[in-house]
């Protein structure tokens, strides 16, 4: 008989799981460089991998670098998958990912321990790229195992110093053409646990967040062409200045957004201003527009309303503008039956918890699309997250963790 107590994991357990791993690729003035292929990256799978072998998991790997661990059950055939992404974000935290695959480990292996064999397979995972942070790969571990990634990826993708995704994963040992073998079909169902990187758990005092749905993305690159000048010669009324024309846009679409409300989110974060002198006006300008909403409708009407006060401002100043759209995600729900299950183990254990939104993309909404799916959220004191200062108390790790295993124990005994 499994006691509640069985489930139960400990503040100090994930701190040192998360010491541990944290200090795999961690810089010296703080943060953490880990992308995909790298040695970091490569370091930080084998302290996993032999976490997992000492706990009796079967270790594998895939043919695109994802990282599993098996707790095999009675009835073997079908699956039941937890975990998150291993590689971060250039000079991140110790926790983005890496505390949803170390609450997988430290719940999978607390199941082994305490409990014994399932009945249901129980796998950890640890995905090899979700953060688009070496190669525009965004998703590469959870693309491969759905059967998403093109193979003209592997030498249309390159990194800094120009090295091909396909290179890089050559040379850490993988096959590239083998890139199909990593797809799954036996998948019921996909927990990641992740951090909030936002502040609503924090400042609510709320333990848990169960989140409802993945917010939909579409970010588009807008271009302004005008005409570059002598800036001494040149008088204000006869200029066509692309600047000055993006500028009074970014001001338009952010009064938009604000005007709006939450929960929608417009950021441009990025931007090119040619031929970049301080003595020529500006002839072309280059911005990233990137807007959020968990709801499809509303973030397609309203790129298409900025689009549209961009082209009114284009048209006033003599410009030209032109919108191209990068990447269009739609927004994912996550599955009634998992959330009940999240929402009912945090309930054994009189953990808090409220339904959420995430704003931040995740492997969660690729997995969706095929594998029923949920996250749990922890929190993340001061909202702080692609950040040496990002950081969950050990003792809100431990409360997620309890929480996955105990839905885990739910869904495979
Ligand atoms: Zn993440």
């Amino acid at each position: 008989v499994t006691e509640l107590s069985d489930l139960v994991l400990e503040p100090a357990e994930m701190a040192e799981l998360v010491e541990t791993l944290g200090a795999i690729g961690e810089q010296l003035g703080g943060g953490l460089v880990r992308p995909v292929y790298s040695s970091a990256w490569a370091l930080a799978r084998e302290q996993l991998a032999s976490w997992m072998g000492a706990a009796g998991l079967d270790v594998r790997e895939d043919a695109v670098g994802n990282l599993f661990g098996r707790l095999r059950g009675a009835a073997d055939a079908r699956t039941i998958l937890t975990g998150s992404h291993i590689d971060t974000v250039k000079l991140g935290g110790k926790f983005d990912g890496a505390l949803g695959v170390l609450s997988a480990l430290a719940a999978v292996r607390a199941l082994a321990q305490r409990v014994g064999p399932p009945r249901r397979s129980v796998e950890v995972v640890a995905l090899c790229e979700e953060e688009g942070s070496r190669f525009a790969a965004s998703f590469w571990g959870t693309r491969g195992m759905l059967g998403l990634i093109d193979p003209a990826e592997l030498d249309a993708l390159r990194d800094e110093d120009g090295l091909t995704i396909g290179e890089a994963m050559a040379a850490t040992g993988f096959e590239p053409d083998r890139l199909a073998e990593a797809v799954r079909t036996d998948l019921d169902a996909f927990l990641e646990l992740h951090i909030e990187q936002g502040r609503i758990l924090f400042d609510e005092g709320v333990q848990l967040g169960i989140v409802e749905t993945i917010t939909g993305i579409i970010s588009q690159l807008v271009t302004v062409d005008g005409q570059t000048d002598h800036a001494g010669t040149t008088p204000m009324d006869v200029r066509h200045d692309a600047l000055q024309g993006a500028a009074e846009m970014a001001l338009a679409i952010t009064r938009l957004a604000e005007a709006e409300g939450r929960p929608l989110v417009a950021t441009m974060g990025k931007w090119d201003v040619q031929p970049g002198a301080w003595n020529i006006v500006p002839g072309r300008v280059r911005f990233w527009l990137d807007i959020r909403h968990p709801d499809e409708a509303t973030k397609q009407r309203f790129a298409e309303t900025a689009r549209g006060q961009c082209r009114e401002i284009a048209r006033r100043r003599g410009l030209r503008v032109g919108s191209e759209v990068l990447q269009d995600v739609p927004p994912m729900d996550m599955d009634a039956r998992l959330k009940r299950a999240l929402a009912a183990a945090a309930d054994r254990h009189g953990f808090s918890h409220k339904p959420m939104v995430s704003g931040a993309g995740h492997d969660s909404q690729v997995l969706a699309r095929r594998v029923p799916t949920a996250m749990l959220f922890v929190p993340s004191v001061e909202g702080r997250s692609h950040s040496a200062a990002e950081y969950t108390t050990p003792e809100d790790a431990a409360r997620g963790a309890t929480t996955l295993a105990t839905a885990l124990h739910s869904l495979a005994y």
